[in-house]
């Protein structure tokens, strides 16, 4: 097999990230864009020892599955690399990846039904998009897969709309003050990012300009246009001076109106600034949140730790279906926000403390502190064996995984059922509607 060959078809399968999957020659081979049941002309793009990957030249025969997607950039850049799927099909492929990684670790456990997002597109409520120069004007877009070359877009599906708009009236404000987009090779130029936040429950909206430097001429004055376009409320310069792939840096400037807008999750509130970590689909959240507190059996005696507590939002949801809540987390201004949170929502059942969720859970045991659930949220990695080992020894009759990686959930599922805990079933959440990301929840009962 070589480079630029061409080579009939048959896909049998997806990748985890989507790719369609076939076997020609003793060789795997992971066609762009390709689904299973469909007979494709692929060019081989790059040879490995044992798979290749290629991409679709000609669709011989076409699966009942595939949809016409409007702008063929989505799946180009990775954006939605699963619109090119019709969306119950992506439910079922998302519930798929996890009785896959079950049946690999040999797990025998139910796997329910993916719970569908409210809205199949449009659904993100933050935006971060790359600005760079392209064809001697400046852009807006999103960067082609695996690699840092900016394909212009002005619909970015995934988002809001209403952040659409306002992400290209910035754009041409940008343009209009002949503002220089940032150069990464040079590491020149000044606006390397606009990150755009839009609030679902009030429609309010912040506006981050991603910036080399904290000042540039016409500053001032392209603040003051960005402020001008409605439903705006906050316009924010956030300095990242560094020679970094990392999109925000760690200071943030307030240019024009407040530092925060405010959103809902269910009927809780929350402040967000610039730098807060949020769940993106507004929606679909609550919906989450309950889901996990319905099966946890939640009771009003329950004395309860959200480890993980980022701004709050997973203990200020359950407060009021329990005796309290007591909330960990590393980050400092995430905590004093879930404090500030739990006061704006009047919740006094509810403290946030800032600190490792593993080394503080046993100083609050042996200070005589009893939790009957703990409930973690952790980040992509999973947790770590140290967590694990301080969750069991606090000795709660409920641990409830929200997991936003199945692969790492189902490793420590494993290590979980070591150590005296099981569970029964594992719902996916599609949090995503598009792309690949799986979120589930599950929940681990003392045996
Ligand atoms: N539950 C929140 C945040 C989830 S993101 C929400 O849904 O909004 C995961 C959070 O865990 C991040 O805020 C991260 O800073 C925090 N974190 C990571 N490791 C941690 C640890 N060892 N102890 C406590 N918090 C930790």
């Amino acid at each position: 097999m070589q480079k630029n060959q061409l080579v009939k078809l048959e896909i049998t399968d997806l990748s985890y990230e989507a790719m369609g999957v076939a076997h020609l020659d003793g060789m795997t081979i992971f066609v762009n864009n390709a689904l299973p049941g469909e007979v494709v002309e692929a060019k081989i793009l790059k040879v490995k020892k044992s798979f290749a990957f290629a991409k679709i030249e000609k669709l011989i025969k076409q699966s009942p599955d595939r949809v016409t997607i409007k702008l063929n950039q989505w799946v180009q850049t990775g954006l939605a690399s699963l619109a090119h799927i019709k969306y119950d099909k992506q439910l079922d492929f998302k519930r798929q990846q996890v009785i896959n990684l079950l049946e690999k670790a040999h797990l025998n456990k139910k796997v329910n039904a993916t719970v569908a997002s409210p809205e199949e597109t449009g659904y993100r409520n933050k935006a971060q998009v790359p600005v760079r120069k392209v064809k001697g004007q400046l852009e807006i877009g999103f960067f082609r897969k695996h690699s840092h070359d900016l394909v212009p877009m002005e619909n970015f599906f995934t988002t809001d709309p209403e952040i659409d708009r306002v992400l290209v009236a910035t754009r041409d404000i940008l343009r209009k003050n002949h503002i220089p987009a940032y150069d990464e090779v040079k590491n020149k130029g000044e606006v390397r990012y606009l990150e755009v936040r839009r609030s679902k429950a009030n429609g309010e909206m912040m506006v981050i300009l991603v910036c080399l430097h904290k000042d540039f001429p016409q500053l001032a004055k392209v603040a003051d246009e960005i402020s001008q376009i409605s439903d705006v409320v906050s316009v924010i310069l956030n300095h990242n001076p560094k020679k970094t792939n990392v999109i925000l840096g760690k200071h943030d400037y307030l240019l024009s109106g407040n530092p925060q807008i405010e959103d809902k999750i269910g009927d809780v509130c929350f402040k967000i600034s610039a730098q807060s970590f949020f769940q993106i689909n507004s929606l679909q959240t609550p919906r989450l949140y309950n889901l996990a507190i319905e099966k946890a059996g939640l009771t009003s005696d329950d004395t309860v730790i959200d480890a993980y507590s980022g701004i709050g939002t997973i203990g200020l949801s359950v407060a009021k279906h329990v005796k309290s809540v007591r909330g960990v987390e590393i980050v400092k201004p995430a905590v004093q926000d879930a404090k500030e949170n739990a006061l704006l929502n009047g919740i006094e059942n509810a403290d946030y403390v800032c600190g490792k969720a593993e080394e503080l859970m046993p100083s609050w045991v042996s200070e005589g502190m009893k939790a009957d659930v703990i409930f973690v949220d952790p980040p992509r990695k999973g947790l770590t064996l140290e967590f694990i080992e301080a969750s069991v020894k606090t000795n709660p009759q409920k641990i409830v995984y929200i997991s936003c990686n199945p692969a790492t959930m189902v490793r420590d599922l494993t290590m979980y059922q070591d150590l005296g805990y099981d569970f029964e079933e594992i719902t996916p959440v599609d949090m995503f509607p598009q792309t690949p990301h799986v979120e589930c929840v599950t929940v681990l009962e003392k045996k």
